[in-house]
C-alpha cells in the first residue's frame, strides 16, 4: 500500500483495448513492481517527478526498457501519464462510452457582491386619480387585486366629464349641419344660382365645425376615454347620459395601495390608488469605483447577470440583470448607483426589502473552459486527459478557477483548441487505478 500512495508518479499500467467497455485487463505487467525512486524509463534526473510535473516534450521523448518511446509501449506508457483510447471508444455505434470536448476560450466570469434595496419598477408603478374633479361613485377593485390593462378601477361622477360629453355631441351635430350646408352651397354655385361668396362662407363654417369637433374629442381623450368610447358618446348624441368618468389601469398590474372612499371628492393628481407591475422589480445598489469600469465594459458586451437574495427567502435566489449604471460617482462614498432589474415570480419581492446582489461580470480577457466531467483528481491535484497524438491521451495538470453551468474554467496544462476526454474520463482514471492494483500482483 505504501508503495502506491508514496509514489507521486503514475504507478500503473493501462491497456485500453478496442473492446468498448473499458474492462480492466487485470495483471498486464510481467515484471515485479519497481520501487518509486528508480524509474524504469532510463531517463535520469526526472525519475522522482510526477508526470504532472514534467513537460509534454519530456514525456513524449522518454524511452522505455523495451527500446521504444514509452508512451507507445503497451506496458510502460502509464509511467508518462499516457492512456491509449482508440476511436471506437468514442463511437457510440460501436458501444463507445467516451466523449471528446474542445478546450475553448470563454469570457472570464467574476462575481461581485453588492447590497441593495428592493424597489418598485418606477417605470411601471403609478398613483392614479381622476382626470377631472368628481365624487367617487364606484370602486371596482380590491387592494391586492391583479388587473389587466384598460380595466376600470373606480369611477367618479364628474360635472366636467358630463359637460365634455355634451360639448362633443353638440360639435358632432354642428359639423353634420355645416357639412350639409357647404355641400348644398357647392351645388347652387355650380348651377350659378348663388354667388361664390356664399359657398366660401359655408366652407369656412364647415372647417370651423371640424376644428370644434376635434377640440371636443381632444377633451374626451384627455379625460382618458378611448376611441371606441368616444364613438359611443357620439351615438349617444343628445340624450342625457351619465357623468360617470371611469379611471382605468394604464397597464396590467397589482393594486398595492388604495385610499378611496365612496362619496369623497376626488381631484386630478390625488394619489387614490397605487398600481404597479410587480412581475419585475428593481434592486437599487451601489458599485465601488474600482469596479465600475469592469461592470460597464461587461455591460457593453452583453447582459450583466445578477443573482439576488433577500433575508425573507433564505436559500432562494432571484434572477436579474444590470439595467443601468449611474453616470456620476458619489463624492463621499466613491460609488456609483446601479439598478438591477429582477424577475419577481409570485410577487415575493416587496419594495423596501434588503437585498444581496451577486453580479456575474465577464471580462474581455478569456478563460479556458472544459466540461466539468473532464476534470479529475489524483492525490489532491486536478488533471484532464488531453489528446497527445492519434489514440494517445496524456494527463495534464490544471488549476480549477471557477465552475459554472457544467463548465469549469481552468488554467495550466491545456490551451485553446486542445481535445480533452469529457464524458467517461473517469473510466480512464478508474481503469488506471485497477491497473495500479494489477501492477502489484505477480504473475
Ligand atoms: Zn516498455
Amino acid at each position: 500500500m505504501n508503495r502506491t500512495t508514496k509514489n507521486p508518479s503514475w504507478n500503473a499500467l493501462l491497456v485500453v483495448s478496442l473492446v468498448a467497455n473499458l474492462v480492466a485487463t487485470g495483471c498486464a505487467r510481467t515484471q515485479a513492481p519497481v520501487p518509486p525512486t528508480t524509474e524504469v524509463s532510463g531517463e535520469t534526473g526526472e525519475g522522482a517527478l510526477s508526470d504532472l510535473d514534467r513537460s509534454v516534450a519530456a514525456l513524449t521523448a522518454a524511452t522505455c526498457e523495451h527500446g521504444v518511446r514509452t508512451f507507445t509501449c503497451d506496458e510502460c506508457r502509464y509511467e508518462v501519464g499516457v492512456v491509449k483510447a482508440e476511436d471506437a471508444l468514442f463511437d457510440p455505434k460501436k458501444g463507445g462510452t467516451l466523449e471528446l470536448a474542445k478546450v475553448s476560450t470563454r469570457p472570464l466570469v467574476e462575481s461581485r457582491d453588492l447590497t441593495g434595496e428592493v424597489r418598485l419598477n418606477e417605470e411601471r408603478a403609478v398613483f392614479l386619480g381622476p382626470r377631472a374633479p368628481g365624487v367617487v361613485q364606484a370602486i371596482r377593485v380590491d387592494l391586492g387585486a391583479h388587473v389587466r390593462a384598460g380595466q376600470v378601477l373606480f369611477e367618479v361622477e364628474s360635472p366636467d366629464y358630463r359637460q365634455a360629453k355634451a360639448d362633443f355631441a353638440r360639435a358632432t351635430a354642428a359639423l353634420g349641419l355645416a357639412e350639409a350646408t357647404a355641400a348644398r352651397e357647392g351645388e347652387l354655385f355650380a348651377r350659378r344660382i348663388c354667388p361664390q361668396k356664399d359657398l366660401l362662407e359655408a366652407e369656412a363654417a364647415r372647417d370651423g365645425a371640424r376644428a370644434d369637433l376635434r377640440a371636443a374629442k381632444g377633451r374626451l381623450l384627455g379625460l382618458g376615454l378611448g376611441d371606441a368610447e368616444i364613438d359611443a358618446v357620439a351615438a349617444w348624441a343628445g340624450s342625457s347620459g351619465s357623468g360617470l368618468l371611469p379611471v382605468r389601469a394604464p397597464f396590467a398590474g397589482t393594486v398595492l395601495e388604495r385610499s378611496l372612499s365612496l362619496g369623497a371628492q376626488a381631484l386630478p393628481g390625488d394619489r387614490l390608488l397605487l398600481l404597479a407591475d410587480t412581475s419585475k422589480v428593481w434592486v437599487l445598489t451601489t458599485i465601488r469605483e474600482r469596479e465600475v469600469a469592469a461592470v460597464l465594459e461587461a455591460k457593453a458586451r452583453g447582459p450583466v447577470e445578477a443573482d439576488v437574495t433577500v433575508p425573507a427567502y433564505p436559500g432562494r435566489s432571484f434572477r436579474g440583470w444590470v439595467d443601468h449604471v449611474g453616470g456620476t460617482l458619489d463624492e463621499t462614498t466613491r460609488t456609483a448607483k446601479a439598478r438591477v432589474v429582477v424577475e419577481n415570480p409570485g410577487n415575493l419581492l416587496r419594495s423596501g426589502m434588503f437585498a444581496k446582489v451577486r453580479l456575474r461580470v465577464a471580462s474581455a480577457e478569456g478563460a479556458l473552459a472544459v466540461p466539468s466531467e473532464a476534470v479529475l483528481e489524483d492525490e489532491g491535484r486536478s488533471f484532464v486527459f488531453v489528446r497527445l497524438e492519434g489514440p494517445y491521451f496524456v494527463r495534464r495538470p490544471v488549476v480549477v478557477e471557477h465552475s459554472e453551468g457544467g463548465l469549469v474554467e481552468v488554467a495550466g496544462g491545456v490551451k485553446d483548441g486542445d481535445e480533452v476526454v469529457s464524458r467517461g474520463a473517469f473510466l480512464l482514471k478508474s481503469d488506471v487505478l485497477r491497473s495500479k492494483m494489477g501492477a502489484g500482483c505477480a504473475d
